[in-house]
């Protein structure tokens, strides 16, 4: 298993800025803005009740729990009940004890390219094989629906995906879902996880579940968290609704690794799923703002060429115009412009989409226009050498 690529650019940048270099970060998926008001209430509220403190259930709270499943239902039309809800550190824990519950020895896991860095790794960690389905900035980085068909096999466990993906903002539309689901049925014990981390930062139509689609919830073990929609990465809470057995499974797994999650964190993430979507609409308007603040500006940038995001806060530019001489690969040019031009990003290898950069959009407009001005000037040096 390899070391976490958007964790590495993070912490080398920390590093640089400690070392008294102006970097401009662009490597984490991490919002910038305040968490919510009411988030910050409802943490300083369970410390003072002064009744959070001791080992939580390794599921979870009950009551977050069936808060998990009435939100599932209002905002996905997905009928988990709260027996099928469990808690983790993280969005990222909730899906590896899912990959160890499912997958083991022998089993392939299908995942379209580009996918989020530790998909493939934690399948690797859980012993199986991931099988990559590639897919080109021309098809805006989604796999056609029958290309992923022909990877499955008798010995795929699980098809994983995000929607809308990390790294390349691409959203499944109700149709791709459909064609999807119809290949998932024709496989007897073939399970999904759909991640959907992202759901509240989509910028056109709405976002949509596969695990509402007739013969699905059976099927589908549906990813979510407060990280991203309540800028509250820090508090490491994400959750899973799947079927009973998944859900069994899983609590085995956590139960042996880490216990339930931060007590006072559940408090937070309670208020978080209960809370009218409409509150945290401001965020979504941000993020539109700055997809087109950063597509302007890499529209300038010498070769360059970007698919136009549809959700989450990532751009993935083909940059293979400039690799030339000693750089060869999308993470020897990361490294250059962290080096020469003080911006950083994360090499596309890492989410299996070659000659490509990710840039997290999740920062200030001004830091936006100034790394993007480095970019161009670093680039169109390149060119002229
Ligand atoms: N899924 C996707 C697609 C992500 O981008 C991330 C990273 N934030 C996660 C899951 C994990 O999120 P967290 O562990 O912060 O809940
Ligand atoms: N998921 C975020 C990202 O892709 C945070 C870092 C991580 O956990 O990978 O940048």
């Amino acid at each position: 298993m390899s070391e976490s690529a958007t964790l590495r650019m993070a912490q080398r940048s920390r590093e640089m800025r400690a070392a008294g270099h102006d970097i401009v970060d662009l490597s984490l998926g991490e919002p910038d803005q305040d968490p919510p008001a009411f988030a910050m209430e409802a943490a300083q509220k369970a410390i003072a009740e002064n009744k959070w403190n001791k080992y939580p259930p390794v599921m979870g709270y009950m009551d977050l729990r069936a808060a998990i499943s009435t939100k599932f239902k209002r905002d996905n039309g997905l009928e988990y009940a709260a027996e099928q809800v469990m808690v983790s550190t993280g969005a990222k824990q909730a899906i590896m004890n899912v990959i160890l519950s499912l997958v083991g020895p022998g089993d392939e896991v299908v995942i379209p390219a580009p996918f989020w860095v530790s998909y493939a790794e934690q399948v690797r960690f859980a012993g199986g094989t991931p099988v990559i389905v590639h897919s080109t900035l021309e098809e805006d980085y989604k796999p056609p629906i029958a290309r992923i068909a022909e990877a499955i096999t008798p010995r795929t466990r699980v098809l994983l995906y995000s929607s809308p993906t990390n790294p390349s903002g691409s959203v499944l539309t109700q149709a791709e879902l459909e064609e999807l689901a119809a290949v998932v049925l024709k496989w007897p014990g073939l399970m999904v996880i759909s991640d959907e981390i992202y759901e509240h930062i989509v910028f056109s139509g709405t976002h949509r579940s596969i695990g509402t689609l007739p013969g699905m919830l059976e099927r589908t073990i549906t990813v979510n968290g407060i990280s991203k929609a309540f800028a509250l990465t820090g508090w490491r809470i994400g959750y899973i609704g799947a079927p009973k057995w998944v859900v069994q499974a899983a609590n085995k797994v956590q139960g042996q690794f880490t216990s339930g999650a931060n007590g006072i964190a559940q408090r937070v993430a309670k208020a978080c799923v209960e809370a009218d979507p409409a509150l945290i609409a401001g965020l979504r308007t941000d993020f539109l703002r700055r997809r087109d603040l950063v597509l302007n500006g890499l529209a300038q940038v010498p070769g360059w060429r970007c698919n136009k995001p549809q959700g989450a806060f990532y751009v993935l530019p083909d940059v293979s115009s400039s690799l030339v001489g000693n750089l060869r690969t999308s993470a020897d040019l990361s490294m250059h412009l962290l080096e020469n031009a003080g911006v950083s990003l994360v090499e596309g290898d890492a989410f299996g989409a070659p000659n490509t950069l990710r840039l997290s959009y999740a920062t200030g407009d001004a830091l936006l226009t100034e790394a993007i001005n480095r970019i161009a000037k670093a680039v169109a040096a390149l060119a002229s050498n």
